[in-house]
């Protein structure tokens, strides 16, 4: 019989630290209820000054900020744009509803993010058919960074803008520069299971103080600038309110400790299993700091004597939550017969979600609770 008498184990949960509630009064005692305000403004200068680029933008979702970045880019109809393909849909259902067509490119296995010889290939054929892409998606995936030195120069020597996902990955650095720096635009989100939360949110940044501010206007319904309501094109209802920034601003104040008490899980759960035959941690190249948002883990079924699914059923038994891997893109229904560019011809992002497995990785996780995991996943990789 599962048991589940014990308090359940969430796979990352929001961690509050108390001081969100003096700024959520501050917001009321104010009445900056709504619309926007002056946590909103102080929020985008401390997210800027801290992903260390000249402006920031609000916004209700991360989602929201990877739309406004492809319409900046002017990305529309039919316009080709190339994607890691192990991520979360969010990264780019938005500009393929925006009528553009996404390439999926492949991870490499040390970072398991955009492999740069996929990568190569898909600008290659690009360069032959002449088909050039807009832009380029990378994300850095649970929070790992991307090998950017491979990655940005490639692109940029083909002319094309990069747009950086960093939702998972705030914090993390590579070769000790933040992630959400190195496009034309990066993104983070704040959604509820993100490293730190607003319960709900983004924050779009860019070093290009002008892009931001047509990103401002878009973003609050595209009104020109004249007494009444007048549009010249359309925009979007997606900025940020004053109260979430409000927790957005003593979120921010925790982030290094979020990012060390996320490491440590990481360390103990490292300590404890990676010596099982068959397990094998995400890598942290030696070029990058991973915030570990999430700790993920693949198991070699032929060495384990278990999958990933069979530990994801025993955890639950225990009322554990636990995840496989993204699904990969180019395997999804939805991007049926979209073009994919493997690793040296190989689908690692593909074996990656076969075996993969995400743990409970919350900065809320108590080392009681994390024994529980421990426990299970101990008894399953036993042999
Ligand atoms: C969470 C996430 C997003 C979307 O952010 P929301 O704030 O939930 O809209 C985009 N990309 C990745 C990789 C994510 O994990």
């Amino acid at each position: 019989m599962p048991d589940k008498s014990e308090a359940r184990i969430y796979l990352s949960s929001p961690h509050m630290g108390g001081e969100e509630l003096l700024y959520v009064k501050e917001a009321f005692d104010t009445n900056w209820v709504a619309p926007l305000g002056p946590h909103v403004e102080a929020f985008e200068t401390e997210c800027a000054a801290y992903a260390g680029v000249r402006s920031a933008l609000a916004l209700s979702s991360g989602t929201a900020a990877a739309l406004l970045a492809s319409r900046l880019l002017g990305l529309g109809d039919g316009d080709v744009f190339f994607c890691s393909s192990l991520t979360f849909v969010a990264s780019l259902a938005p500009l393929v509803q925006s009528g553009a067509k996404p390439v999926l490119i492949d991870s490499e296995p040390d970072s398991w993010n955009m492999s740069p010889y996929a990568l190569k290939e898909a600008f290659d054929d690009a360069k032959q058919s002449g088909a050039a892409p807009k832009a380029v998606m990378l994300v850095n995936l649970y929070g790992q960074p991307c090998d950017m030195d491979e990655l940005i120069p490639m692109c940029l020597s083909h002319g094309v803008p990069v747009i950086e996902d960093a939702a998972e990955s705030m914090g993390s650095l590579y070769r000790g520069r933040t992630t959400g720096s190195f496009g034309r635009f990066g993104f983070y989100s704040f959604n509820g299971n993100k490293i730190i939360t607003t319960s709900g949110g983004g924050m779009l940044l860019s070093d290009d103080e002008e892009a931001i501010v047509k990103a401002r206007f878009l973003s609050t319904q595209a009104r020109d600038k004249v007494p009444w309501y007048q549009h010249s094109e359309l925009g979007y209802n997606f900025r940020m309110s004053n109260v979430l920034a409000g927790i957005g601003r003593a979120q921010m104040k925790l982030l290094e400790k979020r990012i060390e008490q996320r490491r440590a899980v990481y360390r103990r759960y490292h300590e404890a299993l990676s010596g099982k035959p068959g397990v094998a941690f995400m890598p942290e190249p030696d070029w990058s700091r991973s915030n570990r948002w999430l700790t993920t883990m693949t198991i070699d079924p032929a060495a384990a004597g278990t999958t990933n699914m069979s530990v994801i059923e025993a955890l639950e038994a225990q009322n554990i939550e636990s995840r496989p891997v993204w699904k990969p893109m180019h395997l999804q229904p939805v991007f049926e017969g979209t073009r994919f560019y493997g690793h040296r011809g190989l689908d690692i992002s593909g074996a990656l979600f076969k075996n993969g497995l995400c743990l409970p990785s919350g900065s809320n996780l108590t080392t009681e609770d994390q024994d529980r995991v421990i426990e299970v996943l101990s008894m399953k990789l036993s042999g």
